[in-house]
């Protein structure tokens, strides 16, 4: 941390020199030149603030900033020098801070940096190498999601073949199952021809709608004519 903070103090004086330096050479400018030059002043100052206040959160973003800002204000005043042709003591202090203020820029990026290779080795870094995270992961988690997959796929097809030979082991089970169950379908189908109903003394063949439409409790059944008519039920028109 004191680090840090000494070198934000340390760029934060520089910054000042630089502006102020940058200031006088802007409003000796005149016309068009002067508005362009302004414009381009309070983007530096917006840029330099901005960066500043990034430094805490996140250093290198930060000073990656002020670096790039510094370069633009260093070449915007040779820039300058090159079309007035004035060069005096405002423009040695822009560019002479300038240089200083880089200078700090450099020396905390490569601070950054050996903090990052340290911070690599104890714990992920937090956010600010979110790019170089990716490339180092993505094969480990990728071999492993493989190895998973495979092992997945070897699961399921042993499940498949356990499957298949339980369906083979019970397929003559199944068989009689079947069996049964078409006996009893047939059986169903062998049920009652006739039935009538205690109502109305009646009796149906089992497909006639009266036979569907009676109540369970008045149903009779008859598996011959014969029979119905004996227990004393006339045949319904249904039946032939
Ligand atoms: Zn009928």
């Amino acid at each position: 941390m004191e680090k840090s903070s000494i070198s934000f103090i340390a760029m934060s004086l520089a910054l000042l020199f630089v502006l102020v330096g940058f200031i006088i050479i802007v409003f000796d400018l005149s016309g068009l030149m002067f508005v362009f030059e302004l414009i381009l002043l309070l983007i530096f100052i917006f840029l330099s603030a901005f960066a500043m206040l990034t430094v805490h959160s996140n250093e290198k973003r930060g000073w990656t900033t002020l670096g790039a800002t510094l370069v633009l204000l260093i070449l915007d005043t040779f820039f300058l020098f090159l079309l007035t042709g004035l060069f005096g003591t405002a423009h040695i202090t822009t560019i002479v801070f300038s240089f200083i203020a880089l200078f700090i820029v450099f020396i905390n990026l490569r601070i950054a940096r050996d903090d990052e290779s340290e911070a690599v080795d104890d714990e992920p870094v937090k956010e600010y190498y979110p790019y170089a995270e990716k490339p180092e992961e993505k094969p480990e988690i990728s071999k492993d999601e493989l190895k998973q997959e495979i092992k997945e796929e070897v699961k399921e097809e042993v499940k498949e073949e356990i499957k298949k030979e339980m369906e083979e082991e019970k397929a003559p089970e199944k068989a009689e199952v079947k069996k049964a169950e078409i006996r009893i379908k047939s059986r169903k189908t062998v049920m009652p021809k006739f039935v009538a109903s205690a109502e109305t003394k009646k009796f149906h063949t089992s497909k006639c709608g009266w036979a569907r439409l009676m109540k369970r409790k008045n149903k009779i059944f008859f598996n011959s004519r014969k029979r119905a008519q004996k227990a004393g039920f006339k045949a319904h028109e249904c039946v032939k």
